[in-house]
């Protein structure tokens, strides 16, 4: 039998193939698109949240389409004080991504309980043994550590619980770093989702990719406890992000690259160094991709690379405060430069999330009293870093 041949394959149908798949489908209907995913449903195991500041008016149009949290405002917690912010914050439950993809993309571009073998410029073969051809290929697939990046972690564990009585929170508390820090910079994230529902995540910062899950439901219990929350636990998931301060970029993608396929997704590079998030970035790559699925399979690679090329060119001062966060700062004393910048101002912070920190914005950041020492900070900025290469154990 002949292979099914469409005009757009993205391999990897997590948030980033997943929101390409959508804007493509939006702009151009009469491209055929397959969008192939290993997992069952699109989106895997996650809880994926934005500032709504963080989204152009077109991206925000196309996350119209998911069904998702949305609040007015949020928090933060630090030792020296709270405050409110007056950003807007949303979350999005990748079991609703995946409802609306299905939902909104035609029957024929799923590919979902199918995982790639292969892949080309112009073909994707599946490990049954069938495949598909396409005019042209994005490869959207997952990442792991790379010895050709360097950093520190972000890893965490969070879980949506259903309290016996109201748990009283009524906004997102973005940061709560009152909490014991535990050789590393560590805070509660808290999503009220309900007034008997709230997602409580244990998150920590550190210099080793190992996440012990048992020791970290035993801090999100202690922490219940602490709030007087009684609590069943519905639904859980886990984290080990790499967050990047450095290496050699162009080295990176072309060990991931195949001649001729267009590398995206958190894979290709499209991530904020500092947060480990790519919700706002995956959201204006997808559009601008979708403006661009005319080209050749060629054009299109060479277009995404020299986005990825201009995305880590922009987003080198963020690397730099990931470098001054893991290798200046004592683990202990680490949430002092959160709690630092949070007392900035309230556009500075927002830009800071969506990645687009102006000229000015850079300087106020690192201008005033440092938190951590200058010399300290001077040597990580001289060094060469870590690479993020160890081995990834989650002991779930
Ligand atoms: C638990 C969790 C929570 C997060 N929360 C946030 C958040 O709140 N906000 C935010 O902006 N970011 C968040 N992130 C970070 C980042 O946004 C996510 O990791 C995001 O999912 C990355 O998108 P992606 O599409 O590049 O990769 P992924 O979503 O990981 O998607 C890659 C997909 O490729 C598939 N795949 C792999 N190999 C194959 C193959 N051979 N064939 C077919 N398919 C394959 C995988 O199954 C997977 O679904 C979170 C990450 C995690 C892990």
């Amino acid at each position: 039998m002949q292979a099914r041949k469409v005009d757009i394959a993205i391999v990897g149908g997590g948030l980033a193939g997943g929101l390409m798949a959508l804007a493509i489908h939006r702009a151009h209907p009469r491209l055929s698109l397959a969008l192939v995913e290993a997992g069952d449903s699109f989106g895997g195991n996650h809880r994926w949240s934005w500032f709504e500041n963080d989204l152009s008016p077109a991206g925000t149009a196309l996350l119209s389409v998911f069904a998702k949290a949305v609040w007015p405002d949020n928090e933060v917690r630090f030792p020296a004080y709270r405050r409110k912010l007056h950003a807007g914050y949303r979350s999005l439950d990748s079991r609703d991504f995946d409802a609306a993809l299905r939902q909104r993309l035609p029957q024929q571009a799923i590919y979902a309980g199918c995982r790639a073998s292969s892949i080309s410029a112009s073909a994707v073969g599946f490990e049954s043994g069938s495949g598909i051809t396409a005019r042209a290929v994005i490869d959207c697939r997952d990442a792991g550590p790379s010895e050709h990046l360097t950093g520190g972690w972000q890893l965490f564990l969070g879980r949506h619980l259903r309290t016996s009585e109201p748990h009283g929170i009524d906004r997102p508390v973005i940061m709560d770093a009152t909490v014991a820090q535990h050789g590393a910079y560590r805070f509660v994230y808290l999503l009220p989702l309900g007034r008997h529902e709230i997602f409580v995540e244990d998150t920590y910062y550190a210099d080793r990719p190992s996440l012990d899950a048992e020791i970290l439901r035993d801090r999100i219990a202690s922490y219940c406890f602490e709030q007087d929350w009684k609590a069943e636990c519905l639904h859980e998931e886990t984290g080990i992000l790499p967050v990047v301060t450095g290496g050699d970029f162009d080295t990176y993608r072309a060990s991931l690259a195949t001649d001729g396929v267009a590398l995206a997704g958190a894979r290709g590079g499209f991530v904020h160094p500092l947060t480990s998030y790519t919700m706002p970035i995956a959201v204006e790559n997808a559009l601008a991709i979708a403006e661009a699925a005319t080209l050749s399979a060629s054009g299109l690679a060479e277009f995404v690379e020299q986005r990825a090329k201009d995305h880590w060119r922009k987003t080198r001062f963020y690397r730099m405060l990931g470098k001054m966060l893991f290798e200046a700062a004592e683990p202990e004393e680490r949430y002092r430069i959160f709690q630092r910048f949070y007392r900035l101002g309230e556009p500075l912070i927002e830009r800071f999330y969506a990645a687009r920190s102006s000229p000015t914005d850079k300087i106020r950041i690192l201008s005033g009293k440092p938190p951590v020492p200058v010399t300290s900070a001077m040597r990580a900025l001289l060094g060469k870093g870590r690479p993020l290469v160890h081995e990834v154990r989650d002991e779930c």
